[in-house]
Parts: structure tokens; C-alpha cells; sequence
């Protein structure tokens, strides 16, 4: 893997997820759920800033996904991609959003020499979809996917060959069952337009003909999973059938910063893992 390359997940969890990816000429930004500000700070906590970004690409309109978006779009002059369903609920729910760099994605798209293959997701949001950045001619590829309910064609079929992969562990199907999220709330999340758990991502990690190199656990929940028990689970499914000779995981946190520190320059020594 190229060593300047990095993800870095800003945030990640029910309260809010941004991703920072990183190649040696782009810098994407993939979702703006927390505050600008917010924002802001934790980008420059590893050592990036919002103007030098090629582009922010959103996944759906839910709040943990949008939230700072209104104040990103009139602060800075990035490019904003979004499927059309997607853009229609945000502009909905946020008239006031200064449309000027709103743009579409399509199925596939070009920004300088990186290609971003989107594909749908299956959640309970208008037009929600999940990205691939491919680049050095497709050799390397990262693939962020979050907030679905199930493992559809599209999904698995994007995740294939990837390096990098961010991956959903929402929650611990026990731990929801026998929580205190009411019983309609528990059904959405649990239901095929919901959230992947950590015993799914990992039965489908099982299933990738080639393991990626990194794969960060993301949007956990802090009501109905802990990272030490999604990493566990995920981890024990692959150890069972040795799957992880060559792989990294690592799980993204709500709070901070997680780094794939291990590929280059942009390190965050001693931060973060497990
Ligand atoms: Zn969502
Ligand atoms: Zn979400």
C-alpha cells in the first residue's frame, strides 16, 4: 500500500461521523456530522485544515451525517457531492444551506486522478449511499461504508478489493435487545433499512475473497455496543478461519480522532489503537 495514504476517522458513532481520506494529491472529506467547528479542530489535530479538501462527500441527511454542513458550505469553497434524494431531504431540512457547491454525484466520478464509485446502501433515509475512492489507476482503493441495514449486492460487491475499508459495527444484537431503546427503535435499528451489527460486519469480512489491509469498525454505538466488544467480535469471527495474518483493525471513537498511523507521514504515534 502506498505510503502516503491515510484515513483518519475525525468521528464516527451515533452522535456524529466525519472521515478524512487522504491520497498523496486529494484530500476528501466523507461526511460532516459534527460542528463545523468541531470540525475544524480535529482536522487540524491531524494536521489538515478544510480548505486544502478536494471535496466532502455525504452519505445520507441523517443529523449524525449533515450536522455541520449548513456552516461548512458558507465558510468554505469545497465541493459538496451527494446523491439527488439526498441533496432534496438535506435542502429540506436546511433551506438556509448555500447551495453554490452542491453538487451530484452520478454512479462514478473523476476528482484530479482519484475515482469515487458510489454505491447504494440499505437504510431508512431518502437516497443513502456509501463510497469507493479508487486510485493509481484502481490499484489502490478505500471503501467507506456505514449506516445499512444489511450486507446488499451493491455493498458487497463494492467492498471487494479493497485496501482500506471502513466498515459499520453498530451495535451487539444482545446488548440492543435487552437495552433501554424503545421497542419501534430497537425494530428500525435491527430491520434491513438499519444498522449493520458487529456479528454481521464480521460474518461478512469472513466472506471478502481478499482481506483489506485496515479496516476500521465504525459508527458504533455508545448505547448498544463497546469498542473493546465489537473489536472482539470481529476479531474472533476472522482468528476462527485465520483471516487476519495481514489485516489491521482498528475502531473508530466518537470523541476523537482515530488514525491508520501505520501509513505515512501524516502519523499520530501511540494514538488510538484498539
Ligand atoms: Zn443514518
Ligand atoms: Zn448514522
Amino acid at each position: 500500500m502506498a505510503k502516503d495514504f491515510q484515513v483518519v476517522m475525525l468521528a464516527s458513532g451515533s452522535k456524529g461521523n466525519a472521515a478524512l481520506i487522504s491520497t498523496d494529491s486529494q484530500r476528501f472529506l466523507v461526511d460532516v456530522g459534527i460542528s463545523c467547528r468541531e470540525l475544524v479542530k480535529r482536522m487540524q489535530q491531524v494536521g489538515a485544515s478544510p480548505e486544502e479538501l478536494d471535496g466532502v462527500f455525504v452519505t445520507h441527511e441523517h443529523v449524525d451525517h449533515v450536522k455541520g454542513i449548513v456552516t461548512f458550505a458558507k465558510k468554505y469553497q469545497v465541493p459538496l457531492y451527494a446523491s439527488q434524494g439526498t441533496w432534496r431531504a438535506v435542502f429540506s431540512r436546511y433551506p438556509e444551506l448555500n447551495r453554490a457547491n452542491c453538487r451530484l454525484t452520478g454512479q462514478r466520478l473523476l476528482v484530479g486522478d482519484v475515482s469515487i464509485a458510489c454505491f447504494a446502501t440499505s437504510h431508512d433515509a431518502a437516497q443513502p449511499q456509501g463510497y469507493s475512492f479508487l486510485w493509481r489507476s484502481g490499484e489502490t482503493k478505500c471503501t467507506y461504508v456505514t449506516d445499512t441495514g444489511f450486507v446488499t449486492p451493491e455493498v458487497r460487491e463494492a467492498v471487494q478489493g479493497s485496501d482500506v475499508l471502513v466498515l459499520e459495527a453498530n451495535h451487539d444484537v444482545e446488548m440492543l435487545k435487552n437495552g433501554s431503546y424503545p421497542y419501534e427503535l430497537k425494530q428500525r435499528i435491527l430491520g434491513t433499512r438499519g444498522h449493520l451489527s458487529n456479528n454481521t460486519a464480521g460474518q461478512f469480512l469472513l466472506q471478502l475473497e481478499k482481506m483489506p489491509r485496515r479496516i476500521f469498525l465504525a459508527h458504533l454505538s455508545e448505547q448498544n455496543n463497546l469498542p473493546k466488544l465489537a473489536l472482539d467480535t470481529v476479531k474472533n469471527i476472522l482468528d476462527s478461519k485465520k483471516r487476519l495474518q495481514e489485516t489491521r483493525l482498528l475502531v473508530a471513537n466518537q470523541h476523537q480522532p482515530v488514525a491508520d498511523y501505520l501509513t505515512g507521514q501524516m502519523a499520530l504515534p501511540g494514538l488510538f489503537e484498539d
